[in-house]
C-alpha cells in the first residue's frame, strides 16, 4: 500500500493506483487535486514537444529583428538580437532574452523528449528523477517568456533602434508558448512517479 500526502494540508492518505480516465483524485480532508488521470498523456507529450521544437527552429531561423543602419537594412534572429543587445551594454536584458526565449524552452523541450520517449517504449531514462524535477523547474517559469516577449517588443519600440518583423520567426514563436504550456498540461507526473516505482520494485 502506498500513501500519498496532501501538499495543502499534509494529511497522509491511501493511494488507489487506478483512477478512471478524465478523473482526478481529491484529498479526503481539504478537497485539493492530489493527482489526476490524464489520457494518453505520454503520446500527447511527445507530440506537442516535437511540435514544440519545430517551432522552436523557425522562430530561431528565420528573421525576428530588422535593423536599419545609416539606410541599410539588416534582418536578425532572435539569438543574434540577444547578441547585439549585448554588444548595446543590455548585457542584463541580452541575458535574459536568451535563458528566457532561447534556453528554457530549448530545454523544456529536450527534457520533455529524453524522458518520454524512453517511456513510450517501455523503458526507463537514467536519473529520471533529475531531469522530471528540473523539467518541474522550468515548467514553473513557463509564463515568462510572454513577458519577456513583451518586454522585448517595447525596448524595440522604444528605442527605435529596430524593428520586429511579423513574420514566420514571431508567429513562430507565439506558437511555441501555447505548445509548451499545452505540453506542460498534458505531462502527468504521477505517472512518471508509479514507472519509478514499478522499475525500483523490479530489482
Ligand atoms: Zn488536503
Amino acid at each position: 500500500m502506498s500513501l500519498i500526502a496532501c501538499h495543502e494540508c499534509d494529511l497522509l492518505q491511501k493511494r488507489t493506483d487506478e483512477i478512471p480516465p478524465h478523473s482526478k483524485a481529491v484529498c479526503g480532508r481539504c478537497g485539493a487535486v492530489l493527482y489526476r488521470h490524464i489520457p494518453d498523456s505520454i503520446d500527447r507529450t511527445i507530440a506537442l514537444a516535437i511540435a514544440g521544437l519545430v517551432l522552436f527552429i523557425c522562430a530561431n531561423v528565420f528573421p525576428f529583428l530588422a535593423f536599419e543602419v545609416s539606410g541599410q537594412a539588416t534582418q536578425s534572429t532572435l539569438i543574434s538580437g540577444a547578441a547585439s543587445l549585448y554588444l548595446q551594454g543590455m548585457w542584463a536584458l541580452a541575458f535574459l532574452v536568451f535563458v528566457t526565449c532561447i534556453g528554457a524552452p530549448l530545454m523544456q523541450i529536450l527534457l520533455m523528449l529524453y524522458i518520454f520517449m524512453p517511456l513510450k517504449f517501455g523503458r526507463l531514462p537514467a536519473h529520471i528523477p533529475l531531469a522530471f524535477r528540473s523539467l518541474r523547474e522550468i515548467q514553473a517559469w513557463n509564463m515568462i517568456e510572454v513577458f519577456m516577449l513583451g518586454i522585448l517588443v517595447s525596448l524595440v519600440k522604444l528605442t527605435k533602434m529596430a524593428t520586429i518583423i511579423p513574420g514566420l520567426a514571431l508567429w513562430s514563436f507565439v506558437g511555441l508558448i501555447v505548445v509548451l504550456t499545452a505540453a506542460a498540461t498534458a505531462v502527468d507526473a504521477e505517472l512518471v512517479w508509479q514507472k519509478l516505482d514499478c522499475n525500483n520494485g523490479k530489482r
